[in-house]
């Protein structure tokens, strides 16, 4: 503004100039006046040039301005133009975030539209399955309405039969006396008719019984108490390998008293009380057993003999092994519980003796001089009973007690040597009688269970054995058949039985004789190598139990066992 009001200034001052010049000029042609005028010019010019100069510098000092003000108008207009270029850069800025801005809007736009369109798509579908359900809807509706149509009927017909049941029900109880009162009168009936039958049945049974009573009695007293069983030991590892070690013998399925052996090529079959196969348990054997032991409380002698072959399960089938103990061991523990049962009524006292025959001489083996031979003697009082001084006899009362009992050489108890029979007497009876009670069973004589295994049966002496070898075998020959030949006549009733014939059959005479029952257990090797031995015992054994009573006549030719050799 100040430049501009200096630039008038200027504008008017250089005016002024102007006139005064023309007015001069005007001045000086009109002589006259212009005298005047000059000697005024003349006056004023001076005062004219007066303010000329201080105009001059005056308008020197307005260009000096004007340049300073030139100055900071360029000044201004360079800021002026940096202003634009900011201006423009911020405008292209604005310009981008515009873009920016529309592009996002767009962007906006374009997802409101999505979910409007994914809205309207799902209203859609929403709208499309409600209609598809109030469809169906419908249709269960027409449905429900046809079936309460035919419902109807039903439901009539219902209450129809439910107003009868009614009635009946009504009726019922009179209904059911009626019933009840021909029912009674029937079951009364049907039972008079079952009341007469099973009287008729239980008569018939007790004839049967009878009769099976008598069958039985004729049975044992036509096997004389002697029963024969066979026992097959599994093959072993001793048996060997290959053919030596084949299986010979078989058995029948259907009948257990039966056993087939193939011997040279040939097909034996035998027939004993009964045989137990190489898988039957010591449990099965004893099993069978156990009657015969229970037997010696009831004041019978028995006898238990194991015979066969050595190596065939004589001892095995007696003793057994600790974890699977034979016939002495559960013989005993079944004596205990069987006497355990018993005490309230009875006193019984069980005794154990262990023996051994070798060679004829009979040895305590339970005493203090196993080496000492004994004696078998008659009782001094006249009872015809037998004895045996000094041979030792160990109570016992449990099963404890047995381990006690166990022999000073462990081995003799194991029968491990060859040739002799190791016997268990098992001495058994009433020892007292309860007091003041009304049981009284007299003079009772005390049962004996002698457990015997005996020698092995194989025929030593023909295989070219000598001294004591040879002397050993003819005596154990010599005392099997003493035994075969004991239970033939006892089995023929022969009058006279050759119980002095061997140390062993004298010792058992009294559990063998009478009212006694004896076991013969005979043990056979089922391997080919051991054949002819297993023939021989399986023949043994069809003999002592094939015994029947012959007629007198033939009493005399048989009257003798045939030996080991005979049998063979
Ligand atoms: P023995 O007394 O007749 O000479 P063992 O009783 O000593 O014969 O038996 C000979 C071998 O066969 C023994 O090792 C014995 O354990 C075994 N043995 C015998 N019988 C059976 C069996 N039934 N089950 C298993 N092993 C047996
Ligand atoms: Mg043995």
């Amino acid at each position: 503004d100040s430049l501009a009001e200096k630039a008038e200034e200027e504008e008017r001052l250089s005016r002024r100039l102007r006139d005064s010049q023309e007015t001069i000029a005007s001045l000086k042609s009109q002589p006259q006046q212009i005298k005047y005028i000059i000697k005024t010019v003349e006056v004023e010019s001076s005062k004219a040039k007066q303010a000329l100069c201080e105009t001059q510098s005056r308008n020197q000092y307005l260009q000096e301005q004007v340049g300073m003000q030139r100055q900071v108008l360029k000044e201004m207009e360079q800021q002026l133009q940096s202003s634009q270029k900011t201006a423009a850069q911020l405008r292209a800025q604005i310009v981008m975030y515009e873009a920016e801005l529309e592009r996002a809007h767009g962007q906006m736009l374009e997802e409101m539209q999505a979910m409007e369109d994914e809205k309207n798509r799902a209203i859609e579908e929403a709208f499309s399955r409600a209609q598809v359900e109030m469809k169906a809807v419908h249709e269960n509706l027409a449905g429900v309405r046809t079936n309460l149509l035919t419902l109807q009927p039903a439901l009539r017909t219902l209450t129809n039969d439910y107003n009868s049941l009614k009635r009946q029900v009504r009726d019922f109880p009179l209904l059911l006396q009626e019933t009840l009162r021909s029912a009674r009168s029937e079951i009364g009936q049907a039972i008079e008719e079952v009341n007469s039958t099973n009287q008729e049945l239980l008569r018939k049974y007790r004839r049967e019984l009878q009769l099976r009573k008598k069958c039985h009695n004729e049975l044992v007293r036509l096997k004389g108490n002697i029963r024969v069983f066979g026992r097959v030991r599994p093959i072993t590892k001793e048996d060997g390998e290959g053919a030596e070690a084949a299986n010979a013998v078989t058995f029948d399925p259907d009948d257990d008293a039966v056993l087939h052996l193939m011997h040279k090529g040939k097909h034996v079959s035998f027939e004993l009380d009964k045989v137990f196969p190489p898988q039957a348990t010591q449990e099965d054997v004893f099993q069978e057993v156990q009657a015969l032991v229970t037997s010696c409380i009831d004041g019978y002698n028995v006898c238990i003999f194991a015979y066969g072959q050595t190596g065939a399960g004589k001892t095995y089938t007696m003793e057994g092994t600790r974890a699977n103990p034979g016939i002495n061991q559960r013989a005993l523990q079944l004596l205990f519980a069987e006497v355990r049962s018993k005490a309230a009524d009875w006193d019984y006292a069980i005794t154990v003796s262990v023996a051994e025959i070798y060679n004829e001489a009979l040895r305590d083996l339970l005493g203090k001089a196993p080496q000492e031979k004994l004696e078998i003697k008659l009782c001094p009082d006249g009872s015809g009973q037998l004895y045996v001084p000094g041979l030792t006899e160990f109570r016992v009362q449990s099963v404890e007690d047995i381990n006690k009992v166990r022999p000073a050489s462990g081995s003799c108890w194991q029968a491990g040597r060859q040739g002799k029979a190791a016997l268990k007497l098992v001495g058994c009876g009433p020892d007292a009688y309860p007091g003041g009670g009304g049981f009284f069973f007299g003079s009772l004589p005390p049962g004996k269970l002698n457990l015997v295994d005996l020698a092995g049966s194989e025929r030593v002496g023909r295989s070219g054995a000598e001294g004591g070898r040879l002397r050993e075998a003819q005596y154990i020959n010599k005392s099997l058949s003493a035994l075969g030949d004991v239970i033939y006549a006892l089995r023929s009733r022969q009058g006279h039985v050759p119980f002095r014939n061997s140390k062993l059959t004298y010792l058992l005479q009294d559990s063998l004789s009478g009212d006694s029952k004896t076991l013969m257990v005979v043990q056979v090797s089922p391997a080919e190598k051991n054949t002819s031995e297993t023939l021989c015992s399986l023949k043994f054994a069809e003999r002592v139990r094939s015994v029947e009573l012959g007629p007198v006549s033939r009493k005399a030719e048989l009257a003798t066992w045939p030996s080991q050799e005979q049998l063979e």
